[in-house]
């Protein structure tokens, strides 16, 4: 069978082919230069695998798309609290290139707008660090998320320098507010480095679906950065990536994601995907028209929206039993499936509560469960142990060890563990009981 993805994928951009509005980048001139009919998608699984369209090896400058993989980085770096002692997290509704600080705090109000961009940027390396050593730390930073050695376009670089009036204003007005402490001129040629590393498609698709694992390059399998972190940069992605329109951007498509005038956009489906498109015909935003429009079209087909509430979970209690043993023991044997996070664990919970049990061995079965979250863990860990307190003996059925009740330093210590249920079938099964003794 010939996958239908790859069709699909072709057919959204014939779809969207025809529509010529916008106009490329003109406030820098290399990019005023691009061929506006370029037309580009691809999307990265967690498990590696590309599917691609268009003009996926065409390589272009990464721009504002950079910003939340660098402003990650320094997270990385520096220690949450260090960044965030300098940039804000709260969106400004703004254009990117505003001339704005955060009224109380003195700080760019976040990552994402250049005012909080170049700050992170002027963050990195010792201080006192070149423009170039600080674009080296970015290039190598970025390509650890593309998976391969990135390149710095130096031309569109220049291009945009020879103009980059408004981001000198910028680090000149961050500079005179003392949230950046090195020579402005230095920030601003530093972050324009950093706006021009080259990817295609493919590259960012795949630094998305790093950020979408968790921090986890699908394909190197090197974690790039650590869950706090990356959870950082997606909430600050979701609720700041697309500047003045992210609210419309949130309800409408859904998908955490950033844009740059170079005309790629790209977004974050944690848990499941990274996706990326190029095109470089801009709105008045910033933001690739086709790009945009795209966006609209594949969570809508996809059905990507983040908020989009998922099917309440079937029944995590796959059977809940009870057996009367040979010499009276009193058996529950209680068999959880798929994946528990809270609710799920609360339900379990909830059956597990019962005031006058007459249960004298609780057997939890999670032979068919293939994932606990760390607040579900806790809940059962918590659990079993007030039901060994009432006197009651636990059994575990718990091959992949998810409870993490074996071993040395667990928590249940003394929980017995037993890897199959054969001697509590049928009628046996009721003498056998005793099994569990
Ligand atoms: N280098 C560009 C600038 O600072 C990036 C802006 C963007 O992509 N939104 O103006």
């Amino acid at each position: 069978m010939r996958s239908p993805i790859p069709d699909y994928l072709d057919e959204i951009l014939d779809k969207h082919r025809q529509d010529r509005s916008g106009a490329p980048a003109d406030y820098i001139p290399a990019l005023a230069a691009a061929d506006p009919e370029k037309l580009a998608i691809c999307i990265s699984t967690l498990d590696g695998i590309e599917y691609a369209s268009g003009d996926s090896d065409y390589a272009f400058t990464i721009q504002s798309m950079s910003k939340p993989f660098v402003y990650g980085m320094a997270l990385e770096r520096l220690g949450m609290s260090a960044v965030l002692d300098r940039v804000g997290v709260e969106p400004t509704g703004e254009a990117f290139n505003e001339l704005s600080l955060d009224e109380t705090s003195g700080k760019p109000l976040n990552p994402m707008i250049n005012a909080g961009a170049i700050t992170v940027h002027s963050l990195l390396g010792p201080s006192g660090s070149s423009a170039a050593e600080r674009a080296e730390i970015v290039r190598a930073g970025l390509s650890e998320f593309a998976g391969r050695e990135l390149t710095i376009d130096g031309s569109v670089a220049e291009s945009e320098r020879a103009g980059a009036y408004r981001n000198i204003a910028i680090a000149n007005m961050l500079r005179s507010y003392d949230v950046i402490t090195d020579d402005p001129d230095e920030a601003v040629n530093g972050y324009i480095d950093q706006c021009s590393v080259l990817v295609t498609v493919a590259d960012l698709a795949l630094m998305a679906a790093t950020l979408a694992g968790g921090g986890i390059n699908p394909k190197t399998g090197r974690q790039v950065l650590s869950p706090r972190v990356n959870r950082q940069v997606l909430g600050v992605m979701m609720t700041c990536g697309m500047y003045d329109v992210a609210g419309d951007w949130m309800t409408e498509v859904g998908v955490p994601a950033k844009s740059g005038v170079s005309g790629g956009v790209f977004g974050v489906l944690p848990g499941q995907l990274g996706i990326s498109v190029y095109s470089p015909r801009l709105d008045s935003h910033g933001s690739s028209v086709r790009g945009t429009n795209i966006f609209h079209t594949l969570s809508d087909d996809m059905g990507l929206h983040i908020m989009e509430a998922p099917e309440p979970a079937r029944s995590i209690i796959r059977r809940d039993r009870r057996f009367v043993g040979a010499n009276g023991e009193m058996v529950r044997i209680c068999s959880l499936q798929g994946l528990i996070q809270w609710s799920g664990a609360e339900n379990v919970l909830r059956t597990m509560d019962e005031p006058d049990s007459t249960t004298t061995v609780f057997v939890l079965d999670l032979r068919r469960v293939y994932s606990i979250n760390d607040v579900a863990r806790r809940l059962f860990t918590e659990a079993l142990a007030r039901m060994k307190n009432a006197g009651v003996r636990v059994v575990l059925m718990d091959p992949e060890n998810l409870l993490e009740c074996a071993g040395p330093g667990s928590p249940l210590p003394d929980v017995k563990l037993i890897d199959s249920l054969k001697p509590l079938k049928g009628l046996k099964r009721l003498r056998n009981a005793r099994l569990l003794r």
